[in-house]
């Protein structure tokens, strides 16, 4: 039974203030050991729920933020950046994937660091017509794979956001969001016994539970936070819209695109990408 388990940091148990998941700051020093202390637990539980190969991907900015001291015995973690696609070595010969330390979409109310990618510059993500943040972005990925999310830790938010798009997922709620930077936390040590107890329990819904498929073409619209992040996305500049000449120029904007990948700008703030391979749109996307 293999397990890949997808980390982040700002769901993490005792992880509430910015401070904290921002290298250089005395604060990101003990909030990294939180992190580690917690996805050991989750390995734990993994290992004690029958999995026989855990491999641990840490997610959070440049993907360095776990001691290598403190790394689980029987476990392997895929640590550092950049590297290709958004999850090294997830394939078909996964059973399931675990999301922990995850947050609500951007724009969630009393949700702790809720975001989509980029609190500076994404508003909304939508997929297939239907908003997402990153626990659908990522469970997306894995069900291109056939993979079902089987956990999802987090706050109150997330745990419910998870719940809705995944239907039968198991949940570990660490903290309860009072707003963006202040919550209800539990102490780590009953974090730890908590997400190790639910990540025992989600090894049970392996082979139960479908993954997350999406029909095609795939369509991701984003809603940047300004006009001049549309702008960056050079091959967006004009949408062709009406007469001939407009015709024209849309043959070039889809020409701009790779991978069969259109994108077309739908307003000062929202760009639209569309093709046929899910991992293609969302690596034009991302
Ligand atoms: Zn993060």
């Amino acid at each position: 039974m293999k397990i890949y388990i997808v980390a982040d940091m700002e769901g993490i148990g005792g992880i509430v203030r910015p401070e904290q998941v921002l290298k250089g700051n005395p604060e990101y020093d003990e909030a990294r050991r939180l992190l580690i202390r917690e996805v050991d637990a989750v390995v734990e539980g993994a290992l004690a729920g029958g999995a026989t190969h855990v491999v641990v991907k840490d997610a959070h900015a440049d993907g360095f933020n776990f001691p290598p001291e403190e790394l689980h015995p029987a476990a392997e973690y895929i640590m550092g950046t950049p590297h290709p696609g958004r999850f090294p070595d997830l394939d078909e010969t996964v059973n399931g994937v675990f999301l922990v330390g995850y947050h609500a979409m951007a724009g969630t109310p009393a949700a702790v660091r809720d975001h989509t990618y980029s609190s500076r510059d994404w508003q909304a993500f939508y997929l297939n017509d239907r908003q997402m943040g990153e626990v659908g972005i990522d469970a997306s990925i894995a069900g291109y794979y056939g993979v079902p999310v089987l956990l999802v830790t987090g706050d109150d938010k997330v745990c419910a956001e998870a719940r809705g798009l995944l239907g039968e997922v198991v949940t570990a709620r660490v903290k309860t969001g009072i707003a963006r930077h202040c919550a209800r936390l539990l102490p780590p040590a009953r974090v730890r016994d908590l997400v190790r107890e639910k990540a025992r329990a989600a090894m049970e819904l392996i082979g139960q539970v479908p993954p997350l498929r999406h029909s095609v073409p795939v369509s991701v619209k984003i809603r940047y936070t300004g006009t001049e992040i549309a702008d960056g996305i050079r091959a967006c500049w004009k949408d062709g819209a009406g007469d001939a000449a407009g015709e024209a120029e849309t043959a070039k904007v889809k020409a701009a695109g790779v991978d069969g990948v259109e994108i077309l700008r739908l307003d000062g703030q929202t760009v639209l990408y569309e093709g046929n391979n899910l991992l293609d749109v969302l690596h034009q996307a991302l």
